[in-house]
């Protein structure tokens, strides 16, 4: 053999060991990570995007991303929502979301939960919702059994939606297990991180968000200035901490649409001054100058105290059609509103007294 081709066949011993050096890397650490985890990402790439121009979106990770360039978060795309209702990002404005793509086998992702789930229990009523997308790896982990028994078993309480098709999963650009993306009030990505740690910022992150103003809110304030009852953001909650948090009668009236027997509420007979508010959330409802008698057995008002505090929607249950009442804030069913009323409005709330909480007049 001549000098040249050694050198050839060299080479291309080389960028064989090298090929096999990579996928056989790349597979070992997989098997790390499904065996006991260790280097806290799975299946990573990291890249990390060139941010040159200023009107361009900024997409780096780790870094806390300026309002101004922060790009617009794709909607969740519709899988099966396991502790909770199905929801929106929509839905979502005014809180802060942090969007945690994960799926149950993931040893890497088990180890982020204690921090999830305290983020949660800490600021779930502040205003942060965690929304975990799940992104299998194998199909045992697409099976809807055993993703229900995985968020069970690892007691996770915050809604979770399967992501079997990775829709969200590729809307998000995302390439490994976990990524945490945290969304400001107005759905845009203020921050990305991929695998386990940086707990810390998160959570000053979230603290941050938090405390910026929401386009929402600064709205709902100006329609209500002057009044002292301005509505602040939604407070949304999972059927489980509703459960535990109301007494079973508020339960089944505010969460199942129930409706307490006339004439048993503490409120139908209240002729106090003063303010009703949601007995689930603390919204303002009715004030006690809008209340009548209006013999039904229970507490008549001819106008809510803010309109935009009270949400109402059409309801076709029991063969009737009605228009029920909702709080706008925490969507607890409240009663029903009809056109029977007195003047000025010619409005009947009817309400049921278990959802409402009555603070006098100082
Ligand atoms: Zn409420």
């Amino acid at each position: 053999m001549k000098r040249q081709s050694f050198i050839v066949v060299g080479i291309v011993l080389v960028v064989a060991a090298f090929i096999v050096a990579a996928f056989g890397w790349s597979s070992w650490a997989q098997a790390q990570r499904r065996a006991k985890g260790g280097a806290g990402v799975s299946n990573t790439e990291r890249r990390v995007a060139d941010t040159g121009r200023s009107d361009q979106p900024d997409t780096r990770r780790d870094v806390f991303i300026a309002a101004g360039r922060a790009p617009q978060a794709s909607e969740l795309s519709g899988g099966t929502w396991i502790n909770s209702e199905p929801l929106t990002l929509e839905a979502l404005r005014g809180r802060v979301v942090l969007v945690d793509f994960w799926t149950f086998g993931c040893y890497n992702c088990r180890n982020t939960l204690p921090t999830l789930k305290r983020l949660n229990a800490s600021y779930g009523n502040r205003g942060l919702t965690i929304v975990g997308v799940h992104s299998p790896e194998s199909d045992y982990e697409k099976d809807l059994d055993n993703v229900r028994r995985g968020v069970r078993e690892l007691g996770i309480r915050y809604p979770v939606i399967t992501d079997n098709d990775y829709q969200t999963w590729r809307a998000y650009g995302v390439q490994a297990w976990p990524t945490i993306v945290i969304l400001d009030k107005q759905g845009r990505i203020r921050f990305t991180h991929i695998g386990e740690g940086m707990y810390e910022q998160q959570e000053q992150i979230i603290q941050k968000l938090l405390a910026e103003d929401s386009g929402a809110a600064r709205e709902n304030s100006d329609t209500n200035q002057g009044r002292g009852l301005a509505m602040t953001d939604r407070v949304i909650k999972t059927d489980e901490e509703w459960q535990r948090e109301l007494t079973p009668e508020q339960y089944r009236v505010m969460r199942q649409k129930g409706t307490e027997r006339a004439f048993t509420g503490e409120h139908n007979d209240n002729h106090e001054h003063g303010t009703y508010y949601c007995a689930a959330c603390h919204n303002a409802l009715f004030s006690s100058d809008a209340k009548f008698e209006s013999g039904t057995g229970w507490p008549s008002f001819y106008q809510p105290v803010v309109a935009g505090n009270v949400r109402e929607e059409t309801d076709t249950a029991h063969g009737m059609k009605r228009t029920e009442v909702l709080c706008n804030r925490c969507g607890a069913h409240l009663g029903h509103v009809f056109d029977d009323g007195p003047r000025p409005t010619g409005l009947r709330y009817c309400m049921n007294s278990v959802a409402l909480e009555f603070e006098n007049k100082q």
